[in-house]
């Protein structure tokens, strides 16, 4: 360790760190020791004397350490409605499964679906999700309780008058900073074609006011973006672009609709600016295209990796993102040296921390920053022998390689068991409850599909 004299609240020892991943061409160290102090990385380099007695101790020989993954766009609580909406296009899958669905849901429906999804992700190595839903009180509760790190929006329609944006401000204006720093929050108008100009305008005001992101759908796929220009005559960029929602600083989740044209507008707001990317539902509801992360990546725009909710990507499984990603874009590329494995690592950790406003404080493991770290097990068969780290990470590794994760300094998973959250009881909870939420009989929906 660098420092004799120095102690620590928590020190990794013997692993195989990601130490760039910056750009396209990451360096994994072996030997490596990640020593944390206050929630942040105070040490990371070559093994050495042992830390003083009494300091907590993961011994971490042969696993690989990495910045926790980020889910750039989900809605955690929708674990609740996995796999029940299956092999429908997208405008059933809303206006038959989901929008009536969610009639159904109770606050505390929200906090054990969002405990149960921070479950998911911790197991599998995320430790930073952007949420964006209902009842966000409730899905803050099961953030702080699970020790994950999360940024939340509460979700709105204009059809819910002005009461939709005063709570998405509310919440925003509350919550942020909350559980000790691990929950940031953003404003959450649904989408340009479910939320008003006037909407959008006030919802930008009111980020900038509070110094939060407004997190939206947007160009969802290339059918919305040709409705609004039939209707509209600009595309739904340029919406954002109009009503201010680009300057505030956005999470765009999906963008698979963005334009030639759009690419300078988004460039223009490159810094404040990103685009979640969640193949898996895009590949899964049959919507060509896919998200132009080549052009977006060519001017500098940031794409993060996404699942959204688990009622169409069926898991919160970043790993799995990755890799689609990377595969899905050498093929509409027709380019097999494009989206590279350093690439993937990069989207999934540097873009990805851009994405949702944290740039500065977690995606890499660099002293300074928040000490948010999974550690994987390549030594199964499905990843040996292990030639290269970075092809293991983005086509080998499971979820279930990930071992022991620490959030915000924090160990929360340790050797594959959950210390903050009670998987069996969460599953008890929900048993009676599930009936009730699939319930469609009632008729009646949270909004009318119709972009
Ligand atoms: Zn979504």
């Amino acid at each position: 360790m660098s420092d004799d004299t120095a102690t620590y609240d928590l020190v990794i020892t013997g692993c195989i760190a990601l130490r760039d991943n910056a750009g396209t061409s990451p360096r994994f160290e072996s030997n490596t020791t990640i020593a944390v102090t206050d929630g942040r990385i105070a040490y990371i380099g070559p093994d050495g004397d042992a830390p003083p007695a009494g300091t907590d101790v993961v011994e971490a020989a042969g696993l690989v350490a990495i910045p926790g993954l980020i889910n750039c766009h989900t809605h955690a609580a929708m674990t609740l409605f996995r796999g029940i909406a299956e092999d429908v296009p997208v405008h059933s899958w809303f206006n038959e499964y989901v929008w009536p669905m969610e009639v159904n849901l109770t606050e505390e429906d929200v906090y054990l679906g969002t405990l149960l999804a921070c479950a998911e992700m911790l197991s599998s190595g995320v430790t930073s999700f952007a949420d964006h839903y209902f009842y966000m009180d409730a899905a803050a509760r099961a953030v702080d309780e699970s020790g994950i790190r999360a940024n939340l929006g509460w979700a709105f329609f204009s059809s819910m008058g002005s009461q939709g944006l005063e709570q998405s401000a509310d919440f925003a204006e509350r919550l942020n900073g909350a559980a000790g720093g691990r929950i940031t929050t953003s404003l959450a108008p649904h989408a340009p074609y479910t939320v008003n100009d006037a909407d959008l305008t006030a919802a930008a005001g009111e980020a900038e006011r509070i110094g939060v992101r407004v997190h939206i759908h947007a160009a969802e796929n290339l059918a919305q973006t040709e409705s609004s220009v039939s209707s509209r005559g600009i595309t739904p960029i340029e919406i954002l672009n109009r009503t201010g929602i680009l300057d505030a600083g956005t999470i765009i989740a999906h963008g698979c609709g963005i334009t030639e044209a759009d690419i300078p507008i988004l460039a223009e707001h490159r810094t404040s600016v990103g685009v979640a990317h969640c193949p898996k539902v895009y590949l899964k509801h049959a919507l060509p295209p896919l998200t132009p992360i080549r052009a977006l990546n060519a001017v500098g725009i940031p794409v993060g990796m996404g699942t959204d909710g688990v009622a169409g990507n069926n898991t919160l499984d970043i790993l799995e993102s990755m890799r689609l990603t990377a595969m899905t874009q050498k093929y509409v590329e027709e380019d097999a040296t494009w989206l590279t494995t350093g690439h993937a690592i990069n989207l999934a950790t540097t873009q990805s921390a851009e994405t949702i406003g944290l740039a500065d404080d977690i995606g890499a493991l660099e002293v300074g920053r928040r000490a948010d770290i999974a550690l994987i097990d390549m030594s199964g068969p499905h990843c040996q022998p292990v030639h290269d780290t970075a092809a293991a990470l983005v086509y080998s590794a499971r979820a279930g390689d990930v071992v022991t994760v620490v959030s915000d300094g924090a160990v929360v998973l340790k050797d594959r068991k959950l210390l903050t959250i009670d998987v069996a009881a969460i599953r008890s909870e929900l048993s009676d409850r599930l009936d009730r939420l699939i319930d469609v009989t009632h008729g009646d929906q949270i909004q009318r599909y119709d972009p």
